[in-house]
């Protein structure tokens, strides 16, 4: 097992991955930038190293500075956690060179499923069903053959989008040759890449996840899925597990396809295979994130495995000795940032000045706020994640309600606490009947 483990980010995800290193007997290092000298990830590390200013290609995404850090504290592995470095090759790479475990997979799986485009191939020859659509477009004329041939509307998609952005709709063939040019140039902006692909437009599907985890072994353990299809701008907002919409056929399913991507890509880690699933049940994958996910507590819950244990476990070298993954019960995330949703989501970062964080059977926070902390302006927006579980799905939104109406943020900032409350009062939610434009298009107008 790793003895020291540096932790290449900040936030809640910092602080969970801590509390798992400490449970495990390894010790961690903290890196921060100076916006982030007070954050409690800093506190909780057995070490701390400040790498840099506030802005994240000053600090976060500062790779020589990470692995000064990782080198003078004698880390022997690099956690990445979400976002930041995460999903950067280049980075796993040189963390390998220096003689530390990047604990994810291996830089090459990285670049494979970090192109979207690719991993749409790789899904075809593992024989799992994509959504119609395209290769890496070479051109204006042939993304215009494309979109006839597969019929509008379409989406064109960056091939190193992510975030939920990186996307645009084409709705016939009149817009068409404008937004490909346009998506091109903003793909070349946002990304340092302008190649985009073409898929179908999937009218109101939902964005059902499977997570899975694979050891060095080539043993891949699937733990279930996540519904994700609760979006606002193709960002998630609250997720559950299971799916009110999966039954067991499904599932059956959708794990042995993402187990088939896995075992056809020699995957190693923790990994989150998406898909699209339309009324009819028939799945389409759409990406795979090759990284531990902000919503992985719903999974944790429902099948009392800790996920990130096992993502360290796997990365050391140990074989994953699990051989049935049960789900009990049924598991929200609500994703409490600073916005203020009455005011289209505006980012409301200040000063905390009164907090009580609830608890109680069947309820977690993860986050990395208290009393007195000032939320930098620097970072997203995420101040906690509250997770529920209860018996049942009712019982979940019950506790849901609970807790959220327990939880108190004050300060010159406004949260999302209230604009989940009412989410959990509508009658779509409560019935389960969910896709991925439900929010924007009958649940925000009415809030
Ligand atoms: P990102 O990497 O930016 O998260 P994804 O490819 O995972 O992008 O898609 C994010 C979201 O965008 C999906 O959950 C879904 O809401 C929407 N989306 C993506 N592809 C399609 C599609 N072909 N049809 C309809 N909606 C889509």
């Amino acid at each position: 097992m790793f003895k020291k483990v540096l932790i290449a980010n900040r936030g809640e995800i910092a602080v969970r991955i801590i509390r798992t290193c400490r449970e495990l007997g390894i010790k961690t290092v903290a890196i921060y930038s100076t916006a982030d000298r007070d954050s409690l990830h800093v506190f909780l590390a057995d070490e701390a190293v400040c790498i840099g200013g506030p802005r994240p290609q000053e600090s976060y995404l500062n790779i020589p500075s990470i692995i000064s850090a990782a080198e003078i504290t004698g880390a022997d592995a690099i956690h990445p956690g979400y976002g930041f470095l995460s999903e950067n090759p280049g980075f796993a790479e040189i963390c390998t060179a220096c003689g530390m475990k990047f604990i994810g997979p291996s830089p090459e799986t990285m670049v494979l499923m970090g192109d979207k485009a690719k991993a749409r191939e790789v899904a075809i020859k593992a024989g799992v069903p994509v959504v119609p659509g395209s290769g890496i477009i070479k051109n204006v004329q042939e993304a215009l053959k494309v979109c006839e041939e597969i019929g509008y509307p379409v989406l064109v998609k960056a091939a190193h989008g992510g975030g939920g952005r990186g996307m645009r709709l084409i709705t016939s063939s009149k817009e068409a040759k404008t937004l490909i040019v346009t998506a091109m140039a903003e793909a070349e902006a946002a990304f340092g890449s302008g190649e985009v692909y073409i898929e179908k437009y999937i009218k109101n599907p939902r964005h059902i996840e499977i997570q899975v985890v694979a050891d060095q072994f080539g043993n891949v353990v699937t733990f279930g899925e996540r519904e994700c299809s609760l979006q606002r701008r193709h960002q998630k907002v609250l997720e559950e597990a299971p799916s009110p919409f999966v039954d067991e056929d499904l599932r059956n399913k959708l794990s042995d396809a993402a187990k088939k991507i896995a075992e056809f890509i020699n995957y190693e880690g923790a990994g989150t295979v998406e898909f699209l699933v339309d009324k009819d049940k028939n799945f389409y994958f759409i990406e795979m994130n090759t990284r531990i996910q902000v919503e992985h507590p719903v999974t944790e819950f429902v099948t009392e495995k800790d996920l990130i244990a096992k993502q360290i476990m796997a990365a050391a070298g140990e074989k994953l000795n699990i051989s049935d993954v049960k789900l009990k019960g049924h598991a929200i995330e609500f994703r409490i940032t600073c916005e203020d949703y009455e005011k289209d989501f505006r980012p409301t970062p200040g000063k905390i000045e009164k907090l009580l964080i609830p608890g109680g059977f069947g309820v977690r926070v993860d986050t990395h706020i208290y009393e007195g902390y000032k939320v930098p302006q620097y970072y997203d927006s995420l101040l906690a994640k509250l997770i529920v579980w209860g018996e049942t799905r009712e019982e979940a939104i019950k506790r849901g309600e609970r807790a959220l109406s327990e939880f108190v943020i004050e300060g010159n900032l406004k949260t999302t606490i209230p604009f989940h409350l009412k989410l959990l009062k509508d009658e779509n939610f409560i019935k389960g009947a969910l896709d991925t434009k439900i929010l924007e298009n009958k649940i925000l107008p009415k809030l």
